[in-house]
């Protein structure tokens, strides 16, 4: 019988394997070491479409966020205080156990902080209420003290227009790129095989085992844990989660830049901060909400349109700035922000739709999504 693999191929890379994972971001990988470390003898293949890792885990902006006020405060309305605290334990438990696995230095991890910037005076009242609220029920998740507080940082900032800026100072920045190099070399060591360039575009769930059609070969799994965030729906259409598409640009360095640290803004569709002296800037996909639930990559002139008004308007007023680079990168949405994790076959795993907040629950998310599998 012809076949597009060897003999020896699937005699090898091909055999007897007893989990595959689809997709090797964040949640993909920490899975995979979860499971290895669990079933140190067992086989465990990741198989990415991509050469390098093709989703958001190396295209984000790097913020090591657990929650900003405004959202805090609005999540709280929408679900209640009781689930919000409790993702935001999973988050901050989440950072740390990043930081344990990767190591600060490896990743860059630094603490500058996170602020958000609030334009509209009517909201300013209610959203200063609010910090001692959560600085109470933070302290006593995390052990940090007075996390939130409004600082008087607009000038000194040089942002342009009026506003107020909550700073929470527990906040931190990565590369993302290096945490998922290390990761990536993490997962090697435990023996697993990544297989980059494989797409898989069918699953079939048989009594005695998984197939998967792949674009360049097929293969057999005991088991599939699904791992693929905001490209979902394109395997299993069915999910409750939309792709949301985030364009990003970084500009060229900037002499004497006047901040360092995560910004939001607007509820989060606005993030910015500073890489070295340059600035990153993405988001305003509220701008064009239908065109940017998408999972194809690319950037608009709308959307680098207004990244552009709000870098000249209130980040950099009055100065002229080279844009260096941009890019998009795809994340996975619902309608709460509790991710899925679950098996929908008797074989087959989910852990899928994490939000804008992967790198705080990516390894929690990953961990889970392993656990469904003995
Ligand atoms: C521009 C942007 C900025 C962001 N900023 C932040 C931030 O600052 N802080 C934060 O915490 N979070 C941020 N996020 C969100 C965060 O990046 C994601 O939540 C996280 O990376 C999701 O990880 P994942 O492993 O679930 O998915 P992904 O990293 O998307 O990985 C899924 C993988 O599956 C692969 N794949 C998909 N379909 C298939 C298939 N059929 N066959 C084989 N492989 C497949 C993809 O190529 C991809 O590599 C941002 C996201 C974006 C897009």
């Amino acid at each position: 019988m012809y076949k597009k693999v060897s003999y020896w191929e699937q005699n090898t890379f091909l055999a007897d394997i007893d989990l595959v994972i689809i997709g090797s971001g964040i949640v993909g990988l920490n899975a995979a070491l979860a499971y290895k470390r669990t079933f140190p003898k067992r086989k465990v293949v990741v198989v990415e479409r991509g050469s390098l890792p093709t989703g958001a885990s190396t295209k984000n902006a790097g913020f090591a966020c657990f929650g900003s006020i405004t959202e805090l405060i609005s999540d709280v309305e929408k679900y209640g205080e009781d689930q919000v605290m409790d993702l935001l334990k999973k988050r901050w438990e989440g950072l740390r156990k990043l930081k344990e696995r990767i190591g600060e230095e490896a990743m860059e991890y630094q603490e500058y902080g996170g602020y958000e910037l609030i334009i509209d005076p009517s909201k300013d009242e209610k959203i200063k209420d609010f910090i001692p609220f959560f600085n109470d029920r933070i302290a006593a998740i995390i052990g940090i003290k007075e996390v939130f507080s409004n600082v008087d940082y607009w000038q000194k900032f040089g942002f342009g227009k009026e506003g107020i800026i909550i700073q929470n100072k527990a906040e931190g920045q990565i590369h993302p790129s290096k945490m998922m190099i290390r990761l990536i070399d993490l997962v090697r060591q435990e023996g697993v095989l990544i297989l980059n360039g494989c797409q898989v575009n069918k699953l079939q769930e048989t009594a005695e085992h998984i197939q998967l059609n792949c674009n360049t070969f097929d293969l057999e799994a005991q088991q599939v844990l699904i791992a693929t965030n905001g490209f979902t729906k394109s395997l299993l259409p069915d999910t409750a989660l939309a792709p949301a598409r985030n364009q990003v640009l970084i500009t060229a360095p900037i002499p004497n830049l006047s901040f360092k640290g995560c910004f939001h803004y607007d509820e989060g569709y606005y993030y910015f901060r500073n890489v070295g002296n340059r600035i990153l800037l993405g988001g305003a996909r509220n701008s064009a909400a239908e065109e940017e639930t998408t999972d194809q990559f690319g950037i608009t002139e709308l959307i680098q349109h207004k990244l552009n008004e709000f870098l000249s308007d209130i980040i950099l007023p009055h100065q002229k700035v080279t844009i260096d680079h941009t890019w998009s990168g795809v994340l996975g949405v619902g309608p709460t922000k509790v991710p899925i994790i679950k098996k929908i076959g008797e074989r087959i795993g989910l852990a899928v739709r994490l939000g804008g907040m992967g790198i705080a629950i990516g390894t929690q998310v990953g961990e889970e999504g392993a656990a469904l599998f003995e």
